[in-house]
């Protein structure tokens, strides 16, 4: 077996490895595969899988099928950061859109025969965060892809791709896998058993956000922003809070902000505290419970979710307004 590890399913993703695989031994590949799913469910490891696989001379066979060899000269181009069959697209930056111009390569890159005689492999991340124009020129491509090519196209939020890609793709969502799926993954991540369950359940069950969360920073942002909602249960000033907080992290400060509301509305919908998330917050949701209807948290959490959309759109607000009128809201809740 290689040691090449891009070249080996997660636990959790073995069945549709293995899917995937039958597909491709009936010759049944399609064009096209939509990957599809939150961010943290490991699409982007799949993905770099399935190219892998496509594009080594000599798959070898595995527990879950085949997989690429990770010595041929394929891999090794692979593994070097440049294969001529393989053209990347990489998602934008966070607000920033995929433009017509780097769709427009794609023609580029197919009107030349694979140089090494197998497949063409165009992958690109962050499809939803297209352009009107990009989507269109994309289109062209998935409708007339030339033999042995294969689009592999990654969502985080596959509800904001023009329904005519969607129609042209196969999908293969990805759900959270259950704890026992990724346990011992996880394991060989973090600290120990107790840092694995609780990074797990903040993560909403999403194994790769787990391990980016348990690191010395968010973990530092995480005891932060803590502090700040116990302060403004204690009647501290939203404005002075919302000023201390670093504006450069708005978006996981806003998403911190997000799975707390989530957990408030499921503890006031249910009154059960066993879905929670963030299970070391329930005495902060219950005084928000206490102190507010659900449906205003409720209007809270939209807000919430309108300002991510809004910053992952590219409509970049006001960092520091959006922090203060948000703490304004949570605060006048906390109190009421
Ligand atoms: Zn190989």
């Amino acid at each position: 077996m290689s040691d090449d590890r891009q070249a080996i399913p997660l636990p959790w993703q073995r069945s549709d490895w293995q899917r995937l695989m039958q597909l491709f031994a009936r010759d049944r590949l399609p064009h096209a595969l939509l990957l599809a799913g939150g961010n943290g469910l490991g699409k982007g490891h799949f993905a770099d899988m399935i190219a892998a696989k496509l594009l080594c001379e000599a798959p070898e066979q595995a527990a879950e099928g085949h997989v690429a060899c990770g010595q041929c000269h394929g891999c090794r181009m692979r593994r070097a950061g440049y294969h001529p069959d393989l053209l990347n697209i990489p998602a934008p930056d966070l607000g920033r859109l995929i433009r017509i111009d780097a769709i427009r390569g794609i023609n580029a890159f197919l009107s030349e025969t694979a140089q090494q005689g197998g497949y063409r492999v165009v992958r690109i991340e962050g499809v939803e965060a297209m352009t009107i124009g990009a989507a269109n020129a994309l289109l062209k491509n998935l409708e007339e892809p030339g033999t042995r090519t294969l689009f592999l196209l990654l969502s985080d939020v596959p509800s904001r791709i023009m329904p005519t890609i969607m129609s042209r793709c196969q999908k293969f969502a990805f759900t959270p896998p259950s704890y026992a799926e990724c346990h011992d993954w996880l394991l060989q991540h973090v600290a120990d058993e107790q840092d694995a369950r609780f990074w797990w359940q903040v993560a909403g069950g999403m194994p790769l956000a787990a391990v980016a969360q348990a690191t010395p920073e968010a973990r530092q942002l995480r005891q932060r922003l803590t502090e700040l909602f116990d302060a403004l249960v204690r009647g501290g000033d939203p404005v002075a809070e919302a000023a201390r907080l670093d504006r450069q992290q708005l978006s996981a400060i806003l998403e911190y902000g997000i799975r707390w509301l989530e957990d408030v509305v499921r503890l006031g919908l249910s009154g059960e505290a066993d879905e929670l998330r963030n299970t070391d917050m329930l005495p902060l949701y219950r005084q928000a419970v206490k102190n507010a209807r659900v449906r205003d948290w409720f209007r809270l959490l939209d807000y919430a979710r309108e300002q991510r959309r809004l910053i992952a759109q590219g409509n970049n607000p006001n960092p520091q307004l959006v922090l203060e009128s948000w703490l304004i809201r949570w605060s006048a809740l906390l109190r009421s």
